[in-house]
């Protein structure tokens, strides 16, 4: 059954970050913006399930303060609620849990090697263009040319692994080394008492407030194309086909996924051969543990040296007791899988991350497993390795893709997808200005 036309401004597909801050900031500027998401909720793979009483993140659990994302929630008025632990992280060197937030590189490294002044001016020179490697050298390489101290290498790709969700064998030097000389460096952060999906549920308060639909329960088939631009949408809502009119498409579910909704015929082969060459998904691991004694002392997160898959183990229950039912803490430990990219033996890798679990966090043994999950392909931890992003403008000169898989160079997680909403918006804003834009209906 085909219900009737609905016409807006703009039509955004998805409601996970990318696709929230870019609806947020379209409705506030006045583009009446419709909002389309398959799922029951917001928030996409930086959703919370409810497990039993406990708030369990689907994925991202920390949340950048102080640069692009906070900015947009106060910009658009929309209230963020986010704890910050301080320090942000201890990292388990030789093992005890030390804060290295005061003396930088050169006091973290300096516990572990003697090459340590060596690599921290490596980094330092990093500050210049000419000092940093050509595309082609990874972390790990960079790294080993200073050293082969086992240690470091594991505080180098447990951090590739935080950030970029990606190993330091698959990550471009010349990322890793931007994002620490030149970008938020992965300083400051916080969790949302409510579960990740607290702030996104603002947003899309926010976005509704402002005069904003949003639809859950309804998947976006197929864009209309028609003389090379997108026209509307067909979208499965109640069990009935809904036709969409629009202006302006926003895509959140991915390059590959939305050449799939225009369909390749209305898209040339040299955009079809960039995506799928750029459709390379990153891989992480899981494991949501809770335990009625404290398990570890970092107030946020702890990361490791030592290790070989676990990146780090975040505790929540300082900060925001809310996630947990009461007399519990609540926990999660993630891993990096090896490859990082592309296929690997899933029992294996699990359990990899179990064993380390166990040996690095005393307890681990009677914790309550809530969920492990394994996080790949369509449901990533990133789309793109960092570095790899295909650009956010399509070939079809109305749409445009937010998100993860069209991140700025050397830019990770809901950070990235803050950043890409925020350029598409300006993009939309000088290409169709509102009353251009704006249809009757
Ligand atoms: C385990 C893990 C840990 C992570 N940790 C962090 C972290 O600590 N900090 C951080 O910042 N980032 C982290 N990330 C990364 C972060 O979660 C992602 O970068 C971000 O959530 C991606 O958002 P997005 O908007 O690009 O896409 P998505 O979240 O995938 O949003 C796309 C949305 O579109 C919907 N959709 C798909 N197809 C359709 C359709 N046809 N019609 C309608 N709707 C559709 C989907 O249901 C989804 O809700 C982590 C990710 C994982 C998996």
């Amino acid at each position: 059954m085909t219900d009737n036309v609905h016409s807006f401004d703009a039509l955004v597909v998805g409601a996970g970050a990318g696709g929230l801050f870019a609806a947020a900031r379209l409705q506030h500027a006045g583009y009446r913006t419709l909002v389309v998401e398959r799922l029951d909720k917001v928030g996409g793979r930086a959703s919370t399930d409810d497990i039993e009483g406990f708030k369990v993140n689907n994925g991202a659990i920390v949340i950048e303060t102080g640069g692009i994302t906070e900015q947009t929630f106060a910009e658009v008025g929309a209230e963020f609620d986010i704890r910050s632990p301080q320090p942000p992280i201890l990292y388990r060197l030789g093992g005890k849990d030390v804060d290295v937030s005061t003396g930088g590189w050169g006091f973290l490294l300096g516990k572990l090697t003697r090459q340590a002044a060596k690599i921290v001016k490596g980094i330092g020179s990093a500050r210049n263009d000419s000092g940093l490697p050509g595309d082609e050298m990874t972390t790990a390489e960079w790294v080993a040319k200073y050293t082969n101290n086992e240690s470091v290498h594991g505080i180098f790709r447990n951090m590739c692994g935080s950030v970029f969700a990606v190993g330091s064998e698959d990550l471009p030097a010349r990322v890793f080394l931007t994002y620490f000389t030149r970008k938020s460096a992965f300083k400051k952060f916080g969790f949302a008492p409510q579960g990740t999906i607290g702030i996104w549920e603002s947003l899309a308060a926010a976005f509704e407030r402002d005069g904003g639909q949003l639809w859950l329960n309804s998947t976006v088939t197929k864009l209309t194309v028609s003389n090379g631009i997108v026209t509307g949408a067909t979208v499965e809502r109640d069990g009935n086909h809904v036709e969409i009119a629009c202006r302006i498409a926003v895509s959140d579910i991915g390059p590959a996924a939305t050449v799939n909704v225009v369909g390749e015929e209305n898209l040339p082969t040299e955009y079809l051969d960039q995506v799928r060459r750029g459709d390379r998904p990153t891989s992480m691991i899981t494991v949501n543990f809770a335990s009625r004694d404290k398990l570890i002392s970092a107030p946020g997160m702890l990361s490791f040296a030592n290790t070989k898959r676990l990146c780090y183990v975040a505790n929540f229950s300082e900060l925001c007791p809310e996630m947990a039912p009461a007399g519990w803490n609540l926990y999660v430990g993630t891993a990096v899988p090896q490859p990082s990219t592309g296929d690997f033996d899933e029992d294996v890798e699990t359990q990899i991350l179990l064993d380390e679990l166990r040996s690095e966090i005393a307890g681990f043994d009677t914790a309550r497993v809530l969920s492990i999950n394994v996080t790949r392909d369509g449901w990533p931890p990133q789309r793109a390795v960092s570095g790899f992003d295909l650009p956010n403008a399509t070939p079809i000169g109305n749409l445009w893709n937010v998100g993860d898989g069209v991140k700025e160079y050397a830019n990770g997680g809901t950070t990235a997808c803050a950043e890409t909403a925020q350029i598409v918006v300006e993009q939309i804003k000088e290409l169709f200005p509102l009353g251009a834009a704006a249809t009757s209906s």
